[in-house]
């Protein structure tokens, strides 16, 4: 271990699209950032992670990392499966890091993450507080007094994977990844839309960002109704 040098914190954050990597001090200021395509291959992933997380460190000894990435993720276990990584089934990504650089490590659902991001450093301090990412996948969270809602064992519950009316009028619903039909996230997440119009969602006309608003406004209503946040 280094000595003289302050140590630092590693945020990352694994999306199925980019993995941001962040190393900070201990009052939360930036340090060095980096940022990747996430690798389809899993060893490709890991050794990208391995070798990046190294990189923001630089010579500063690392106190503990934290990790948000898609779920399903095994709290107990340490083990991610993120939904939009095929490769990545059960790996003990806990341990792998833990055993690599020596440290404390924890592993969020990366919706979690944000909210409790919003809560503690975006200061936004309102209770109920229904948190909902649109990005490769489509997720949510809750937050009650900043702490986590979880359900049975720790689960996480999957906003994305609640079943809306299919606004785009298919003929024939769209079957999700999770196996259900006319899910949220296989409606309007990203590489759905992407599919369905042929060029990125950056890019499509405000016809289909009308769409796009209605089928949200359905499960927003939803989850407005079951939670009822400020
Ligand atoms: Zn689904």
């Amino acid at each position: 271990m280094a000595s003289g040098i302050s140590p630092v914190y590693i945020g990352v954050d694994i999306g199925g699209t980019k993995t941001a990597l962040l190393a900070c001090s201990a009052d939360g200021r930036p340090i060095h950032r980096w940022r990747f395509p996430t690798p389809l291959s899993l060893s490709a992933g890991l050794e990208q992670l391995r070798n990046g997380i190294a990189s923001v460190a630089g010579r500063a000894p690392i106190a503990g990392i934290g990790v948000s990435i898609g779920g399903p993720i095994d709290r107990k276990r340490g083990t991610v499966s993120p939904l939009h990584q095929p490769e990545w089934r059960d790996v003990p990504l806990r341990d792998i890091l833990e055993e690599h650089f020596r440290c404390p490590c924890r592993i969020e659902v990366d919706t979690d993450a944000a909210a409790l991001g919003e809560w503690y450093i975006g200061g936004v301090r309102e209770s109920p507080l229904a948190y909902v990412t649109l990005s490769t996948g489509v997720g949510g969270s809750l937050l009650i007094e900043g702490m986590l809602y979880r359900g049975a064992e720790g689960a996480h519950p999957e906003l994305g994977h609640q079943v809306v009316p299919n606004e785009f009028g298919d003929p024939e619903p769209v079957r999700c990844a999770c196996g259900a039909l006319n899910c949220l996230e296989s409606l309007i997440c990203g590489p759905a839309l992407e599919r369905r119009y042929g060029r990125p969602p950056a890019e499509l006309p405000d016809s289909a960002w009308e769409i796009v608003g209605r089928i949200l406004g359905h499960g927003l209503r939803n989850v407005a109704t079951l939670y009822a946040p400020r």
